[in-house]
């Protein structure tokens, strides 16, 4: 008995796949992968005996948890990779905008503080202007009402003028004119013609009350085209005219006040790069004093359409930007408005100082530089930082979701794998326990269909040596499908692979090539094949084929390497099988027949009569029973010892054998005593068939190493008639009665013994 055995180390030979058809010879011709399959191969062990139940189930293990889980990584990091590497993005040109933002708003702030100190500037200077005037004013204001003045002592007058002029440098010259208009005392009576009656001042003086300021070029003959003149009238105290004052305050010193403020704006640490300039405006928009010196005519600034040339006088002070032609660049413009309320009306005039706008921005640059600098050398890293981390775990997470789904995929085949396995152990079990052969083929075909999901299953069973298949068997298949898979045009060396035990063969993609032969209308529409050899008692037995392997989802390409392994253990388990089946008949058989003769024992002989009654009950034909005993076979044995006489006995059996037919009985009932069932055989008959027998025996002498024997026989018969019913005891007793009244005549001969209510056809007849 041949042990089952696999191993994981063992190795199986596996042609799979590749393969071309060959035009010449009309074949598929296999390239041989020849790959060794390692350590997947389900172990089944049944080395102590391949009896019926000789397979240990295989010991369900249930699947190792898988420790690993990618739910450690959030879900939606994998999800929602590129949303976060976008929203990082985004964090960065937001933070970049607030940045430029921030830089823009520091920009304005700057600006605004330099254009506030300016302006703050202008207007302090405005009102150091306005108190110069006003206190310039008030000294000609006292002059005009002092009664040295309305005295018109011209030296006394002149003494005074000189003295005030010499307290308060900015007067470069005072005069005082009578009422007829001549100059009668001054500081300097060369600067200024002696009758003054027909200068506008002192026309515009007798009309006057009170001291009067009047811008340079307001005058038409003033001789000093860029100074501030105060006029005033002297009146007596009934108000009469008595003369007027000229002070001309030169422009110069109202500049200082300028200059200063200037000097004060840039010590600033700003303005270390700008020139600061400054312009005074009278009402009209001309030039009163520019820091810039000028020698022509005061200008107009109007005409240039500067704003600072149109200040909005609603304001006191205030501040802008304008870009001047000659500077090019733009410049912040402070103003202040110097108001001076006259008796008749209000001197309106106009401060500007101007700066660089970029040098007020200078430290700010400079601050803000340092700042993107440091906020690079942080922020880059950091965002880079951010991003590689990011794009690392999400690599990470990529890994470890392939890595969860290898394995979850590899403990789904692995439970498959069990499941089929097992599955396919509890079918062998029941492929060992069939009966007999054609209940065992079917039973394997429809487990082969079942593991593997194959639409259609053969078996070729081996007829002869050469392996030609005899007898085919099939399920789940037509006759197209069955002659496809018998016609398969394998080349011969795969043909001869196939036979070779644990070798398995297997097809996939066949649609196509069927296709491509035009073979598609003649065959079946054979997908895929896997086919392997049953081998019994060392012998190639036969050929499982499998076709078309069909899934849930419909047509599989191919059969799976699991499949290959369940045919293999499936072809092996039923190899074993049909062993045990054979041996089991095999023996049960031995155990009905005589073992020297061949012939069936006295219990089979005699069970084959109870059958035969049986039958013939039913059928109602008539059985004859035939008892035969050699004559004096004693002698035989004594004579010529007990091997000769065990020859006579074979060669009795055989003769016997040969004239009975097919479907009579013929048994050993014991020693040198034979029972022969002949069914259908009526009385009419049966003499010449006893006749028969007893003449094989009797007519031709037996050879022997002794040399020829003559041996002869007597036959007792009778018949069971379906008239005359009898048992089985009754008719093996009128058999031998038969027998005994033959011996009784003198043997050789044969003795029919009717029912006892039939009329004997003939009586028993002496024919040696
Ligand atoms: P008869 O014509 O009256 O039947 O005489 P016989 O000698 O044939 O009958 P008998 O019953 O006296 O002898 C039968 C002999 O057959 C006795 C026995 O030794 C012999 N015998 C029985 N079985 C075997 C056997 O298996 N082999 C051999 N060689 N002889 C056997
Ligand atoms: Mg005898
Ligand atoms: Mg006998």
């Amino acid at each position: 008995m041949r042990a089952l055995r696999r191993s994981g180390n063992r190795r199986f030979p596996c042609f799979t796949d590749s393969f071309r058809y060959d035009e010449h010879s009309s074949q598929y011709i296999i390239l041989r992968k020849n790959t060794a399959r390692m350590g997947h191969q389900p172990t089944i062990d049944c080395t102590s005996t391949p009896e019926l139940s000789g397979i240990p189930p295989v010991p369900h293990m249930p699947p190792t948890p898988i420790s690993f889980t990618p739910t450690r990584f959030p879900a939606w990091m994998g999800r929602h990779y590129q949303w976060i590497v976008s929203a990082i993005a985004v964090l960065a040109l937001l933070t970049l905008l607030c940045l430029g933002w921030a830089a823009h708003t520091i920009y304005d702030r700057a600006i605004q503080s330099a254009s506030h100190s300016l302006g703050q500037a202008a207007a302090s200077a405005a009102s150091q202007l306005k108190m110069m005037l006003l206190e310039r004013s008030r000294d000609i204001q006292t002059l005009s009402t002092a009664s040295i003045t309305r005295g018109l002592a011209p030296e006394a007058l002149t003494e005074q003028l000189q003295t005030l002029q010499a307290v308060h440098r900015a007067y470069r010259w005072i005069g005082v004119a009578d009422s007829q208009g001549t100059i009668i005392a001054a500081t300097d009576s060369s600067s200024a013609a002696p009758d003054q009656s027909q200068r506008r001042w002192f026309q515009l003086a007798r009309a006057l009350t009170g001291v009067r300021i009047l811008a340079p070029q307001a005058h038409d003959e003033s001789d000093e085209p860029s100074a501030i003149t105060l006029i005033a009238p002297l009146r007596s105290r009934d108000g009469q005219f008595l003369g007027a004052i000229k002070a001309i305050v030169a422009v110069p010193s109202l500049l200082s006040i300028l200059d200063v403020t200037v000097q004060v704006l840039t010590n600033l640490a700003w303005t270390a790069d700008s020139p600061i300039e400054y312009l005074l405006l009278n009402e009209q928009g001309n030039l009163i004093a520019d820091s810039t010196p000028r020698h022509d005519n005061p200008l107009n600034a109007k005409p240039f359409g500067l704003s600072s040339a149109i200040i909005d006088d609603r304001k006191e002070q205030g501040f802008f930007q304008e870009t001047p032609l000659s500077r090019g660049a733009p410049l912040i413009t402070a103003y202040a408005h110097l108001l001076i309320p006259q008796a008749d009306q209000t001197l309106h005039w106009t401060i500007i100082i101007r700066a660089d706008r970029n040098s007020a921005l200078t430290p700010v640059r400079s601050f803000l530089w340092t700042l993107s600098w440091i906020a690079m050398l942080l922020l880059l890293p950091l965002l880079a930082l951010t991003l590689g981390m990011v794009t690392a775990l999400h690599e990470e997470w990529l890994t470890a979701t392939r890595e969860f789904q290898r394995a979850s995929d590899a403990e789904a085949a692995l439970t498959n794998r069990t499941e089929a396995l097992q599955a396919l152990v509890m079918a062998a079990h029941t492929l060992s326990a069939q009966h007999n052969l054609n209940e065992l083929f079917d039973h394997l075909l429809a487990i082969a269909r079942e593991s593997t999901g194959a639409r259609y299953a053969a078996l070729g069973i081996s007829r002869d040596e050469h392996h030609e298949e005899g007898q085919f068997f099939s399920a789940g298949t037509d006759d197209a499908a069955a002659q496809a898979i018998r016609t398969l045009p394998l080349e011969r060396g795969s043909r001869e692979t196939l036979k070779q035990e644990d070798s398995i063969l297997s097809l996939n993609d066949l649609t196509q090539h069927w296709a491509a032969l035009g073979l598609f209308q003649d065959h079946a529409p054979m997908s895929s094949f896997l086919g392997v050899s049953i081998h019994c008692h060392g012998q190639l037995f036969g050929r499982l084929s499998l076709a078309n392997k069909l899934t849930d989802h419909g047509l599989a390409p191919g059969f799976n390497e699991l499949d290959e392994q369940i045919v293999l253990t499936l072809a092996a388990q039923a190899g074993t099988a049909i062993q045990n089946l054979q041996l089991l008949e095999d023996s049960k058989e031995e155990a009905r027949h005589d073992s020297l003769t061949k012939l069936l024992n006295h219990l089979a002989i005699l069970n084959a009569l109870n059958k035969e009654l049986s039958r013939a009950e039913r059928t109602r034909h008539p059985v004859a029973v035939l008892m035969a005993d050699l004559d004096h076979f004693k002698r035989i044995n004594d004579t010529y010892g007990h091997p000769i006489g065990d020859i006579v006995l074979r060669e009795t059996a055989r003769r016997l054998r040969q004239v009975a037919r097919r479907y009579d009985h013929v048994g050993r009932a014991g020693g040198e005593e034979f029972l022969i069932i002949v069914p259908n055989c009526d009385l009419d008959t049966l003499a010449e068939c006893a006749e028969r027998f007893r003449s094989a025996i009797s007519d031709w002498p037996f050879d022997t190493p002794n040399g020829p024997l003559t041996v002869t026989v007597s036959i007792g018969a009778t018949v069971a008639s379906a008239e005359h019913p009898l048992s089985a005891e009754l008719l093996l007793k009128m058999a031998d009665y038969g027998l005994y009244r033959v011996k009784s005549r003198g043997r050789n001969g044969i003795d029919i013994v009717p029912h006892p209510h039939t009329q004997l056809a003939g009586q028993a007849r002496k024919t040696a």
